[in-house]
């Protein structure tokens, strides 16, 4: 993870308020952060730096995930907080932004020290954390289990129930039958309008997926029980490449079994790197942020990228790809079903109501083509003179500003 990430976002935000001719007061305040709460989890003779870092809160609540990663740091978790603040701002949800980190490597740890930490976590923000103040969620290496386990604390903590504090919880805990698959399925349905847009065929439309966590294989999975063609995939050991096309329901279970889709064996082996250069139409980024850099980005052969992961691609490399006539769904659109799920389970959690899982999908479905058509509509109207990314930052920045205003902070 480079250390410049947030640098990248304040260039980003700087080459829209050419567009918007936005006051320097309204950039001073999509730039700073609100609350910035740092710790320092000590497990046995290990400290592990930690933070949770509300971005903005002028919509509402914050919202994001936890994630535990050992090369998180405080730059990535308050860029992660800001992506959170303009995904939640399209996707019309009430809230702000926010983002949790804590730096170490829960694939080395036992179960018992992941629960530790999980608990610890909790214990240093617990006081900032709330259903109406900061609802964090599962992110990166975390997951159901660490959400029932950070409610547990919440709640022996503040000495009562309330399991909207956090979101991705077990359906025993309240949890929403939708939301594991949630961001797979929210991709799913963004690709399906992509596809309808762009007039591709799917049969005929070669992808790439970097990147086989949960939602990379998921919505993988999904796209291949589609009749799409899935030619490559890859993960932190590296990829997969079959010309004529992969068996995504082998590749999960090799995965399962051996711990790598690289064990797979009847396709030819790939680097991560090279993937991003396959001659695919499809690429979908379900890795990690900086993947696409201005070093890598004119060696893209995709015409299209999906943008699973959040910010997979600089500010630089969105420059070289729009000026190759390559279109990026981001990150904000693609992969905001997760958060929009997250909000029906906070919903669930604060009324009592158990909704019906058909009436929730639908629901998902509308939310997100709402997103789809309001980004493709501006960008159309801009003469295709903006990117998609410009276009959500600018639809998501003006419901913002205008919360802010309405408060009487602008
Ligand atoms: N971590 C996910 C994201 O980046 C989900 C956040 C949430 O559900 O609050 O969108």
């Amino acid at each position: 993870m480079q250390k410049k990430t947030f640098s990248n976002i304040t260039e980003r935000i700087k080459s829209i308020q050419k567009i918007k001719g936005l006051t320097k007061k309204e950039i001073k305040i999509l730039l700073t952060p609100k609350r910035i709460s740092r710790a320092k989890i000590k497990v046995r003779n290990h400290i592990f730096p930690a933070w949770r870092i509300v971005f903005n809160d002028a919509l509402g609540p914050g919202k994001g995930g936890v994630r535990f990663h050992p090369e998180t740091n405080e730059d990535e978790v308050m860029s992660l907080a800001f992506w959170m603040m303009i995904k939640d701002s399209l996707a019309e949800i009430p809230y702000g932004g926010a983002k949790g980190g804590v730096r170490f490597n829960p694939k080395k740890v036992s179960s018992q020290t992941l629960e530790t930490v999980s608990r610890k976590f909790i214990d240093a923000f617990y006081k900032v954390l709330g259903e109406d103040k900061d609802i964090p969620a599962p992110d990166v290496y975390t997951n159901s289990q660490i959400m029932a386990w950070m409610l547990d604390e919440y709640e022996k903590k503040t000495g009562h129930h309330e399991p909207g504090m956090i979101t991705g919880k077990p359906l025993e805990l309240q949890g929403c039958s939708l939301r594991a698959n949630a961001t797979a399925k929210g991709g799913f349905i963004v690709m399906k309008e992509m596809v309808k847009e762009f007039n591709l065929n799917k049969r005929s439309v070669k992808i790439a997926v970097q990147g086989f966590g949960n939602a990379g294989a998921n919505l993988a999975k999904m796209l291949h029980g589609n009749g799409f063609k899935i030619v490559s995939v890859s993960d932190s050991r590296g990829g997969v490449y079959k010309k004529d096309g992969l068996d995504i329901n082998e590749v999960i279970k090799i995965k399962k079994q051996f711990g790598s889709v690289t064990n797979y064996s009847k396709g030819e082996k790939i680097s991560n790197q090279s993937l991003l250069k396959l001659p695919v139409d499809i690429l979908i980024l379900a890795a990690l942020e900086n993947q696409i850099t201005e070093k890598n980005a004119s060696d893209v052969k995709a015409k299209y990228i999906m943008e699973i992961a959040n910010g997979p691609i600089t500010y630089q490399a969105d420059k070289i790809l729009f000026s190759k006539n390559i279109t990026v769904v981001p990150d904000v659109l693609a992969n905001s079903g997760g958060v929009i799920v997250s909000y029906f389970e906070w919903c669930q959690n604060k009324t009592g109501n158990i909704l019906d899982k058909d009436y929730l999908e639908k629901l998902l479905r509308k939310k997100l083509t709402n997103s789809w058509k309001k980004v493709i509509s501006l960008y159309k109207g801009n003469k295709k003179q903006i990117d998609l990314r410009t276009a959500a930052y600018i639809i998501a920045i003006e419901r913002v500003l205008a919360a802010e205003k309405l408060r009487g902070h602008i």
